[in-house]
């Protein structure tokens, strides 16, 4: 197993030293002080050694050439320890295994492996693998035989859970509980981190909710809206036309109304037909008051003839009775009376004419009468007669003609009349036209303002339609205000479009309320429940591998104690048969120390095997032949010398170390011992390497080679070896 030790720089080895190992058992030996308990150090060195007092130093400068007078310190100290693995009891592939450790002055320590820089770490468990463990059971150093017996009861086991090889567990085990102590932190951390997310989760969770039901809600609202404004669209449209053209028919009736009124205004305010009508009128009754003046002339002229006539008639029949007149009072009395009445009322110039020729006639009469002669009278009478009847024909015949054209006077008055009268209808006619049009002007001009009103109406119903739009664009996208127009408009009252209004705004409303899109909630709720998910399957997988760790550690420890119980058995047996060997007989044993806590059951003792943390120390019994000694204490040194060199041979025996270090470990032993110590290396180093530093020939006459260790005046320890043969005379 062990091949080579190489030693430079370390302690008193100023120089590279090698030391072979090709036999069972190796001795060391030389004078006191030259450096052969150096050796065993460099081994502890090199094997991972971290308390500097089992090294018999202070500082690291202590393990490091120190100097003298002829070489000067070194700076380093390196000790490699070269094992043969060709048997791969180290868990690597290689068939020799180099573990090399360098400590410089600082103190700092470099390890490696086959040349490669490791850990401390990685050189332990390699040891433990080859059950080399880190108590050093396999070292026992000067002075320190009896170490076993003086170390407290927990040492003791770790000493002998080291020498069953059960680090390797332990190792394991330790490892185990690391990853499952990081498992739980991970576990932990893991469930800190779902609880820190599980509020904001819910919250997301509810506000995605919330933001579906917007979702819907906008659904329903685009659909409404598109309805809404598709139907409003096309009315205004309707609207809008069938007003244009309302308004076109009113203005035109209004403008043939206007129109019409101007005309017939004009023909009102110059009515030349009436006045002309009127005039005729008046020109007929002007007609008809000079004939009737005419005829009363006529009238009277008739009066005065016929007078005449009948006067002149009378005379004429008197002047043929009588051939002289005589005149009578009366008579001329009644011509002035005649006269006088004729003059009084004549003050127009026709009536005077005629006035004075009636006066005339009077007078004539008159004379005629009582002057002339009675025949000449009388012809002069009948011719009067006959003028008078002639002068009355010819009036009569005047005053027939005057009626007749009276009578024509009179048809032409009363047509003229009838035709003024005619002409007043149509006035009236015309005037009841005006107050028509007038009212209809006045009516169109209504409808015109109503309709211009409307218009004003539709135009702002358009603008809040725009508007409504506008709105509803933000609130719900252009989904919403993106629509094709209707081809006709629904047959249902506009009260159903007001109710969509109502509901549009309702809707708008609780969408406004429930916020925007959310694009960045969801994405942060997709983020968040993705990273929940990633968490729970995280989780899942260390709550696995704990559960995997917790099942490895309790396999481990079940192994543990297994292990533990049968090599403790084994441990005593060989124990007790060295013990009785070495003193020729008596017993000896270890057992489990009493568990300190009450009510030490055989099921909880099984418990604490498997619980580290409540270990059982071992304790050691000897029952020495001859001797009622029952404590270590009451030993000899010899005799803690024998149990401690029976303990750890029986140890050593159970589960052979690769190597043992035994430095002057017999150097209490009397004679007889001696030989029996050599006896039992002998058959130790059957199974272990032995090397023994010693001064006890009995010890060096059972080695194989013999390596003599000297120091000269520099103070450096120098190697020869020497033969076994020489070995046996130098034990001689
Ligand atoms: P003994 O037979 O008395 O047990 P030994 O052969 O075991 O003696 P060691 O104890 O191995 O002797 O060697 C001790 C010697 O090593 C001392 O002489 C000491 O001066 C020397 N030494 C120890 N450390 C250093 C060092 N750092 N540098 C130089 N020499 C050192």
């Amino acid at each position: 197993m062990l091949k080579r030790l190489e030693i430079a720089g370390f302690k008193s080895f100023a120089k590279k030293t090698v030391l072979d190992f090709s036999t069972a058992t190796t001795a060391i030996v030389g004078p006191n002080g030259s450096g052969k308990s150096n050796v065993a150090e460099a081994f502890r060195f090199a094997l991972g050694e971290q308390s500097m007092k089992s090294m018999r130093g202070k500082r690291a400068e202590d393990l490091i050439w120190g100097g003298s007078h002829t070489n000067p310190r070194a700076n380093r100290a390196g000790v490699a320890i070269v094992f043969d693995n060709t048997k791969r009891i180290f868990k690597i592939d290689f068939d020799e295994v180099v573990i090399e450790r360098v400590v410089f002055r600082d103190g700092s320590s470099e390890y490696s492996i086959n040349g490669s820089r490791v850990r401390l770490r990685d050189v332990a468990e390699l040891l433990a693998s080859a059950n080399i463990g880190e108590t050093g059971h396999h070292i026992i150093s000067q002075g320190e035989a009896d170490r076993i017996l003086l170390s407290s009861s927990r040492e003791r086991r770790a000493m002998l859970e080291d020498a069953l090889g059960l680090k390797i567990y332990e190792f394991k085990k330790t490892e185990a509980e690391r990853k499952l102590e990081k498992t739980e932190e991970n576990i932990q951390q893991v469930n800190s981190l779902r609880r820190e997310l599980a509020p904001h989760l819910r919250f997301l969770e509810k506000q995605v909710e919330k933001l579906e039901r917007a979702e819907e809600l906008r659904t329903e609202l685009v659909s409404l809206a598109q309805t809404y404004f598709a139907i409003e669209d096309g009315y205004l449209e309707r609207e809008k036309r069938a007003l244009g053209e309302a308004k076109s028919r009113a203005t035109e009736r209004f403008t043939a109304a206007s129109a019409e009124l101007v005309e017939i205004e004009e023909r009102a305010t110059t009515d030349v037909e009436g006045t002309k009508r009127l005039a005729s009128v008046r020109e007929a009754e002007k007609r008809i008051d000079a004939f009737t003046a005419e005829k009363s002339a006529l009238a009277r002229e008739m009066g005065r003839v016929e007078g005449g006539l009948a006067a002149a008639k009378d005379r004429s029949a008197r002047a043929a009775r009588e051939p002289y007149a005589k005149v009578p009072r009366e008579d001329l009395t009644s011509l002035a009376e005649e006269i006088e009445r004729q003059t009084k009322g004549a003050t127009a110039p026709e009536a005077a004419l005629a006035a004075l020729a009636a006066i005339r006639t009077a007078v004539r009469a008159f004379v005629e009468r009582y002057v002339g002669h009675r025949d000449d009278l009388l012809e002069e009478e009948e011719r009067l007669v006959y003028a008078l009847e002639h002068e009355r024909d010819q009036l009569a015949a005047k005053d027939r003609e005057l009626s007749v054209r009276l009578e024509d006077a009179r048809a032409a008055l009363s047509r003229a009349r009838e035709a003024l009268t005619a002409h007043d209808e149509t006035g009236k006619e015309l005037r009841r036209r005006i107050l028509d049009l007038a009212q209809k002007k006045a009516h169109e001009e209504g409808e015109i303002a109503r309709l211009e009103a409307r218009e004003r109406e539709l135009h702002l119903l358009r603008e809040a339609l725009e508007r409504q739009k506008g709105e509803t664009l933000s609130v719900a996208g252009t989904g919403a205000v993106t629509y094709a127009p209707l081809n006709s408009l629904p047959d249902e009252p506009r009260t159903v479009q007001e109710d969509r209004l109502r509901q549009l705004e309702r809707m708008k409303i609780r969408l406004e309320e429930a916020g925007g899109t959310g694009e960045d909630i969801r994405a942060e709720f997709k983020e968040i429940s993705e990273r929940e998910a990633f968490l729970g399957r995280e989780l899942d997988d260390l709550d696995h591998s704990a559960a995997g760790l917790r099942q490895l550690i309790d396999d481990l420890n079940a192994e543990l104690a297994k292990h533990f119980a049968d090599g403790l058995a084994k441990v005593n047996a060989a124990f007790s048969e060295y013990f009785a060997l070495m003193f020729g007989g008596g017993a000896a044993r270890l057992s489990l120390e009493e568990p300190e806590e009450e009510g030490g059951e055989e099921e909880e003792a099984e418990d604490d095997l498997a619980q580290p943390q409540k270990k059982q120390g071992i304790e050691i019994a000897v029952n020495l032949p001859r001797k009622k000694v029952k404590s270590l204490m009451q030993l000899s040194g010899g005799e803690r010398a024998l149990t401690s060199i029976a303990l750890i041979f029986a140890m050593s025996q159970v589960n052979p170390p690769p190597f043992l270090i035994l430095d002057e470990t017999d150097a209490a032993l009397d004679e007889a011992n001696s030989r029996r110590y050599g006896d039992m290396i002998e058959n130790l180093a059957r199974k272990s390497q032995l090397i023994v530093i010693t001064h006890n020939r009995e010890t060096m006459s059972r080695a194989g080679i013999l390596y003599g260790v000297t120091m000269g005046n520099d103070g450096v320890s120098k190697l020869l070896s020497v033969k076994f043969e020489e070995a046996v005379q130098v034990a001689k």
